[in-house]
């Protein structure tokens, strides 16, 4: 089917777990847009860009070429054809992230390389603005949420070395960031449904997109 799926939220809300049980379940593909600016971060990082600067940005952010797998049991992505999958999740990129993916620049090119994805057929999205901004015609969003206390337990226990309360902080910081800045900020779709993931596990949050998927 061409059934696209947007699912967006803040960090540690649990989109990617839902999102590919979802895939999975419905023989879509899937798509990790954070995935993406994590690898530009990483990229930028190990290039030494001062990443304090806009301008410096944006002035190389159509240099490293992406390759982005969509299986949701083996999702992948490659920077210049290096596998970066255990690189983007470091605390550094992490920590990084969100000053990247608020430059125009940045944006407008992994928006445009995300809807030619989308385009190739059905699929499940996660990100921050794909209800808003990458597939605003999508006819199925969801909008992930949890306390900020269980989305930071959630990160502890995938994370080593991390504590709840060092968890917290800095999630409050990158969706502080990710939701002030100017260019597609988080934000929920008017559209989208919103499901609070608080008190539900992970086969419960499927079960219940699935049955709003199925409405
Ligand atoms: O989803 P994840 O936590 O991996 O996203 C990493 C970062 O990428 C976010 O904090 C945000 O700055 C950025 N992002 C974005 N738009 C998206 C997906 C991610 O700005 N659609």
């Amino acid at each position: 089917t061409g059934l696209v799926v947007a699912m967006d939220g803040p960090s540690g809300s649990g989109k990617s777990s839902a999102s590919r049980g979802v895939a999975r379940a419905l023989g879509l593909r899937y798509l990790d847009t954070g995935a993406m600016y994590r690898a530009i971060t990483w990229w930028m990082l190990q290039r030494g860009v001062d990443l304090s600067d806009q301008e410096a940005i944006a002035v190389r952010a159509l240099e490293p070429v992406l390759t982005i797998g969509t299986d949701p049991d083996a999702p992948s992505v490659a920077v210049d054809g290096t596998d970066a999958a255990g690189p983007i999740r470091t605390t550094e990129v992490t920590a990084a992230v969100s000053a990247v993916s608020a430059v125009p620049e940045v944006r407008r090119r992994l928006v445009a390389e995300q809807r030619e994805i989308i385009g190739a057929g059905g699929i499940v999205v996660e990100g921050r603005d794909i209800g808003t901004v990458v597939a605003p015609d999508a006819p199925v969003k969801i909008y992930l949420t949890a306390s900020a206390d269980a989305r930071a337990l959630r990160r502890t226990a995938e994370l080593a070395g991390t504590t709840v309360q060092a968890q917290k902080a800095a999630m409050a910081r990158r969706d502080s960031l990710d939701s002030t800045r100017k260019a597609d900020p988080l934000a929920m779709a008017a559209d989208a449904v919103e499901l609070d993931t608080t008190a539900l596990n992970l086969d419960e949050v499927v079960a219940e997109i699935l049955r709003l998927i199925k409405e």
